[in-house]
């Protein structure tokens, strides 16, 4: 960087590492839990028309407040979780990452803290840091398992740290288990003046029987669930992201949202998708088939996998997850390094490409495989994204 950039440059943003997961031209591309599956035909037709509609009138702004598509954003949640919620509990962004900005710049900045429990989804921290305010990094791992957040562990961060913003993941990227709503009761109640968010952008592929935080979102003003339609709607490319909560949390929002940020195509192509939902959630299935057979075949093969809720499981059993990371992207396969030690994460894609994946990680040699180590060595990598 020049010298005088560099200096100019924010003195907390000097030396960091912007979100990079590699975006490589390769046969099979297993690494940001897309849905593998490609938007359906009639989808496609649905999507090209409401597209169309809007094509003449975009020389107006689009509606600031996307009423409609808040509209249908509650009446999906409601049919998905059963929680009574309504247009005016419903925010949303150009991914659940604006959505997630838009809180920290509402209830963060300088001199206040965001606690996340890592390892979990790498873009909170960095999400944090650009509005100045300070990231905690708090821990996961129990007697019972290394990557499990119980209550006791999580309640005493909170009581350490008195963060203005706790972060959850449920289910948790990358380690893929969903976490048990004793956790999220526990954490509202140590910190009832604390905006928690609950990170559910893989909500839709949870197994059954595992509850939303959703359910909790009556009677708790400072709770906010986020949700996507990057994932189980297959639609990452349109960036639409969304969050339900109390309806003055929603308003608050309002202060930092750039003025018609939902542009009028967005809208048009995400109302499009609602309307379709149930074809292109016909996928959902499908790709929790692929996660726990390869749940499954991953045990078989020696490679411990992590219990997974959603699109994607993390596996370990590596001697060293980077050499296994480029041995596989050289037979065509691109997984994804989360800078956990021994580990590797695969996103469930296609029955086609879970083979391929399972083939090139069976082929290899033994070399890649870790010796049985004295336990305590699932920590993260020293600088490694998480
Ligand atoms: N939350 C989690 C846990 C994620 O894994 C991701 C994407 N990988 C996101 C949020 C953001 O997704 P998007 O901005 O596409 O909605």
């Amino acid at each position: 960087m020049r010298p005088e950039i560099a200096g100019l440059l924010r003195e907390d943003l000097r030396g960091r590492q912007p979100y990079g997961a590699p975006q490589l031209d390769v046969p099979v591309r297993l690494n940001t839990n897309e849905n593998s599956y490609a938007v359906p035909e009639d989808v496609v037709a649905a999507i090209v028309e409401e597209v169309r509609a809007v094509a003449a009138h975009l020389n107006r702004y689009p509606d600031r407040e996307f009423t409609t598509l808040r509209e249908a954003l509650a009446a999906y949640l409601r049919a998905q979780t059963g929680v009574a919620v309504e247009a005016d509990q419903v925010w949303a962004g150009n991914g659940s990452n604006e959505v997630l900005l838009h809180l920290v710049q509402a209830f963060g900045g300088v001199g206040r803290t965001a606690l996340g429990f890592t390892p979990a989804y790498s873009m909170h921290p960095i999400i944090t840091r650009t509005t100045g305010t300070t990231w905690v990094d708090g821990l996961r791992g129990t007697p019972t398992g290394v990557f499990d957040l119980d209550s006791d562990l999580a309640v005493a961060q909170v009581r350490r740290h008195r963060p203005q913003i706790i972060f959850l993941c449920s289910p948790n990227n990358p380690t893929g288990t969903a976490l048990d709503l004793d956790v999220v009761r526990a954490v509202l109640q140590q910190a009832p003046e604390s905006l928690v968010v609950v990170d559910e952008a893989y909500a839709e592929f949870a197994r059954p029987g595992t509850p939303s935080a959703m359910t909790l979102l009556a009677g708790h003003p400072l709770l906010v669930v986020t949700r996507t339609m990057s994932k189980a709607f297959a639609l990452a490319g349109a960036r639409v992201g969304y969050l339900a909560a109390d309806p003055d949390l929603v308003d608050a929002l309002r202060l930092v949202r750039m003025p018609y940020h939902l542009s009028d195509p967005t809208q048009a192509v995400a109302l499009a998708a609602i309307r379709h939902d149930a074809s292109l959630l016909a996928t959902v299935e499908a790709v929790k088939r692929q996660r726990d057979d390869l749940v499954d075949k991953l045990g078989a093969l020696g490679f411990p996998p992590v219990p997974s809720d959603a699109n994607f499981v993390l596996f370990g059993g590596l001697a060293d997850e980077r050499t296994t990371w480029q041995a596989l992207l050289e037979r065509g396969v691109l997984v994804r390094d989360v800078g956990i030690r021994h580990h590797l994460r695969v996103t469930a894609g296609t029955p086609d490409e879970s083979e391929a994946f399972l083939l090139a990680l069976g082929d290899l040699p033994d070399s890649h495989r870790q010796l049985p180590a004295p336990a305590g060595n699932e920590q993260a990598r020293e600088g490694a994204p998480a």
